[in-house]
């Protein structure tokens, strides 16, 4: 199957013509329509599947099909990464997808100031990649508030997990507005995740690769 079969936004699709990816993986094939529905995803697959299209492709048309401006402090999509350089590679990709559209991807991450990072963030940010940790000083300097969060993205919620950011993610969760799309991305399910899991997403669509 191809690309052009998902019902994807036409500049999504001359960026991924730019790239020269005409078929879609398997966790894009059978992601991207339930997420173009708007519903919550629960996906297990690791790094190197094409996850990260996989979120983002659906994201970006649904940002676009729907314009809003930029307000102060805020983001209408959160991606939540494990380490920086997870968040600045997603962030990459992303700008690439989004490369013909008017959306800007914003990235945070802990190990360097938090002053330019702040700055950057004072007149808003359409799609926002972050580490947990960075995230909540910037919650708790004022500098970003979570409550226009359209679509949240957790990813690789089991390294999260394996570096103690349990604490933060359910402060991060007790943050963002109740209705909004979630998806969460883990390489393995145990119960500890799948229950972790529970606290993000409702009545998600199971996608395993
Ligand atoms: P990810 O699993 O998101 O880290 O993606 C793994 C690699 O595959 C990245 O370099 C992507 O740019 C690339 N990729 C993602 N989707 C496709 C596709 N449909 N066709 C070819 N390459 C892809």
């Amino acid at each position: 199957s191809y690309f052009t079969e998902l019902g994807l936004a036409e500049p999504i699709l001359r960026a991924l013509a730019t790239k020269g990816y005409n078929d879609p993986t398997p966790i894009q094939r059978q992601s991207i329509p339930a997420l173009l529905e708007g519903r919550d995803l629960l996906g297990i697959a690791q790094t190197g599947t094409g996850k990260t299209a996989a979120f983002a492709l659906p994201s970006l048309h649904r940002l676009a099909a729907d314009p809003k401006p930029k307000k102060p402090a805020s983001c209408r999509m959160l991606v939540l990464s494990p380490t920086r350089e997870l968040a600045a590679q997603i962030a990459e990709n992303m700008r690439g997808y989004a490369r013909n559209l008017n959306l800007q991807v914003d990235c945070v991450f802990g190990g360097v100031p938090i002053g330019k990072q702040a700055k950057r963030l004072v007149p808003g940010t359409d799609i926002l990649v972050a580490t947990p940790g960075r995230l909540l000083d910037l919650i708790d300097s004022r500098a970003l508030t979570l409550g226009r969060v359209e679509i949240f993205v957790l990813d690789e919620a089991d390294q999260m997990m394996d570096l103690g950011f349990i604490h933060s993610l359910k402060r991060v969760a007790a943050l963002l507005p109740a209705k909004r799309q979630s998806l969460f991305f883990s390489a393995t399910m145990p119960k500890s995740i799948e229950d972790l899991g529970r606290q993000f997403i409702h009545n998600p669509v199971r996608v395993e690769v």
